[in-house]
């Protein structure tokens, strides 16, 4: 981490007024937040902030306005989930820079907090403007950027701050950043990689940057069945890309190249329909599944030599589940993964950094979640690092 500032190179801020990227994205049904996960994450840094004698602007983005103001999308909604989780009044500022945010500058006291308005009303957001940068800066002293789930994008909050304040990396953004390097950045080897889900064709650059960088790849769910097929597997009628097997081909033989051991299902569940608990369900050898045949996760003894496997690594970085997961009984697989990846981490001889929508989801489902060194709920910009991408939000925090 000595790569970025964080909180602790900070001096005295009394009376300074930070301006905080934060993920403010929050799911929401009929006016109301359903899902408070993304403002705990920030919690820390917005505390830590105010009770050092800052006054804290929170800058976040809300749905997809495109440069207008939207009535619905405005972040004035989500104000009293955000005091409910801090236990602090929060003031709403209607704007993001000029006089209005000036003055309400001069309303705050030391130790305040106020959400600005969706930065996504301004165009000048996602074209990163730098003036729009340069405006929102003028009202404050310094920048932390908390949201790691947005550092994929170069918007004026995410990357152009960085280049106008002096900024530093929060406390959620700190943490996702030491565990990603201890994934895969410098990780302890030797390191696993379990890629499921869908599609191979929504990961291909998840899986071509894994394949040079971990030393058993384990690959799972609907993507499992485009490489069985290129391997001239009949996956009867599961989930499959059959049009991307060269691709699969040419990921498995730069694999080889690099030392990278591919596991795939030898044994599946299968069934003739998808819905829970089928009559058809059966365990079957990949080698036999019969042409009206749907797989829809990996089979038990499959998932038994895969947890072998896990044992020899130090180090686990896993996004997509192994099956339909949430459709019982095709969570069988994840769930027994996840559960012999969690126990490893509670004895300490394994790190286990996980992300993605569906997999957080499916390690709660397994009830592990807590147990992992690490889980990302940042989605796209997990995604983008698994593919060894540089996040411009993160690149603009480095010294
Ligand atoms: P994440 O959101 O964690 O990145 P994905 O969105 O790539 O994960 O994939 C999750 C989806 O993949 C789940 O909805 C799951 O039902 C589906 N899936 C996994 N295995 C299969 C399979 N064998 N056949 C069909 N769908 C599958
Ligand atoms: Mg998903």
């Amino acid at each position: 981490m000595s790569a970025f500032r964080t909180l602790d190179d900070l001096g005295d801020v009394q009376d300074k007024v930070a301006l905080v990227r934060v993920d403010l994205n929050l799911p929401m049904q009929d006016g109301a937040v359903t899902d408070d996960t993304r403002i705990r994450a920030s919690m820390p840094t917005i505390l830590e902030l105010a009770d050092k004698g800052a006054k804290v602007l929170l800058l976040a983005h809300f749905g997809r306005p495109k440069g207008e103001r939207v009535s619905t999308q405005s972040l004035s909604m989500v104000v009293g989930a955000v005091e409910s989780v801090l236990g602090r009044e929060v003031m709403y500022v209607p704007e993001v820079a000029g006089d209005v945010v000036k003055q309400s500058v001069g309303i705050l006291r030391p130790g305040d907090i106020a959400i600005l308005e969706n930065t996504r009303f301004w165009q000048g957001e996602e074209k990163n403007d730098p003036e729009l940068a340069k405006a929102i800066a003028a009202n404050a002293d310094f920048y932390v950027n908390d949201a790691f789930s947005a550092a994929h994008r170069a918007h004026a909050t995410t990357e152009g701050l960085a280049h106008v304040l002096p900024a530093y990396a929060g406390r959620s953004m700190q943490a996702e950043l030491d565990a990603l390097e201890k994934a895969l950045g410098n990780p302890t080897r030797p390191v696993a990689a379990v890629v499921g889900g869908a599609k191979v064709s929504s990961k291909l650059d998840v899986l071509k940057h894994l394949v040079t960088q971990v030393d058993h790849l384990i690959i799972g769910g609907g993507m499992a069945n485009t490489f069985l097929a290129a391997r001239g597997v009949n996956v009867g009628k599961s989930l499959c890309e059959h049009d991307l097997a060269s691709t699969a081909e040419g990921i498995l033989s730069v694999a080889e190249s690099a030392g990278c051991t591919v596991h795939l299902p030898y044994e599946v569940v299968v069934a003739k329909e998808f819905a829970a608990n089928p009559a058809s369900l059966r365990t079957s050898n990949v080698h036999e599944v019969a042409e009206d045949e749907m797989i829809l996760d990996v089979g038990p003894s499959s998932v038994e030599a895969l947890g072998d496997v896990l044992k020899t690594c130090r180090t686990l970085v896993w996004n997509g589940p192994l099956g339909a997961f949430e459709t019982s009984p095709f969570d069988a697989a994840t769930v027994a993964l996840a559960r012999t990846a969690a126990a490893l981490s509670r004895e300490g001889v394994l790190t286990s950094v996980a992300g993605g929508g569906d997999t957080v989801a499916a390690l709660n489902h397994a009830g592990v979640a807590g147990d992992f060194t690490y889980i990302s709920t940042a989605g796209g910009a997990f995604l983008e690092w698994m593919e060894g991408r540089e996040l411009p939000g993160v690149a603009a925090l480095r010294q």
